[in-house]
């Protein structure tokens, strides 16, 4: 996907661009809010949409006016109001994190077609990293309907946008299609995406098995990568997955270290670094992989 194009609000509709960031940050800090239901229930298969929101400790609904993102968690000090049960501080953060995120996904991406594309893959993965970072699952109601939504903008977006919003068309192998159909290679740059991103992951899973006879690597990971690589392409993925690996190794090298047995089999949740992989690669990856590219390539 390509991020060079980018559309401001002050262009498109001659709205100042601080009301775009403004609205990015509470409309982020109002999907955060949802995305701790979606955080706190997917493990435990409960709808989340029914019931409404309640104190787990004494069970009381927390009512509408002690549900505002970020400032409620603040103003009741961490603390049910009910029965002084201590409310997580993941709440708040949650918040604060996607509502960062989403200015960080309109500064890059502007007020265009792929910023709500961008901002559901963004949410999706900040569910999965806090899912996997609590529960070790990334699970499949969340990585089947991502990869479906990647297929679906996959085959939408040349229709209506041609190649703008796919930088993957442009890129070998897909270039070497390009007196096919737009909507044909944007269906290849995505089964290729799928098959690298999640392939890859099941092959150091598998040499690992071999290796240490230790299945470290869930096929959860195999899912969530090929998801992310249906939509970014396979260049972004890799990326990603490098990026994740990078910053999971530096993580995971400092746990065994302060760990007294030194027990290698230490379970990491990889999800996590995937996730921030990812998002890192859908902001930045086109500008990284063209600055590497001019600089060591050329
Ligand atoms: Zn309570």
């Amino acid at each position: 996907m390509i991020l060079f194009v980018r559309d401001s609000l002050e262009s498109v509709a001659g709205v100042p661009e601080i009301v775009g960031y403004i609205f990015a940050f509470l409309f982020g800090a109002a999907i955060g809010s949802f995305l701790n239901v979606v955080i706190h229930r997917v493990p435990n298969e409960e709808s989340i949409v029914f019931p409404n929101s309640a104190c787990p400790k004494c069970g009381n609904a927390i009512k509408a006016y002690d549900n505002i993102p970020i400032l409620s968690w603040l103003v009741l000090a961490g603390k049910c109001r009910n029965c002084r049960a201590p409310i997580s501080p993941r709440y708040p953060a949650v918040e604060l994190l996607t509502a960062l995120l989403f200015i960080a996904v309109y500064w890059q991406i502007g007020f265009g077609a792929f910023l709500p594309v961008a901002l559901v893959f963004v949410s999706t993965m900040v569910a999965l990293i806090f899912i996997d970072s609590e529960h070790m699952i990334l699970p499949n109601v969340i990585t089947y309907p991502l990869l479906g939504f990647a297929l679906l903008v996959r085959v939408t977006f040349p229709s209506f946008f041609a190649g703008d919003y796919i930088s993957d068309l442009n890129a070998w192998p897909i270039s070497l299609f390009a007196g096919l159909n737009l909507i044909v290679q944007s269906v290849l740059g995505a089964l290729l995406g799928a098959l690298i991103g999640g392939g890859f992951l099941w092959l150091v899973g598998e040499a690992w098995k071999r290796l240490r006879g230790v299945d470290a690597m869930g096929l959860g990971d195999v899912k969530m990568m090929a998801a992310v690589g249906a939509l970014l392409g396979w260049r972004l993925t890799l990326l990603s997955t490098f990026l994740g690996a990078f910053s999971g190794a530096l993580i995971g090298v400092v746990l065994i270290a302060r760990q007294k047995d030194r027990d290698l089999q230490t379970q990491v949740p990889f999800g996590i670094f995937l996730g921030i992989g990812s998002i890192i690669a859908l902001l930045f990856g086109d500008r990284l992989i063209a600055w590497y590219l001019s600089t060591f390539v050329q």
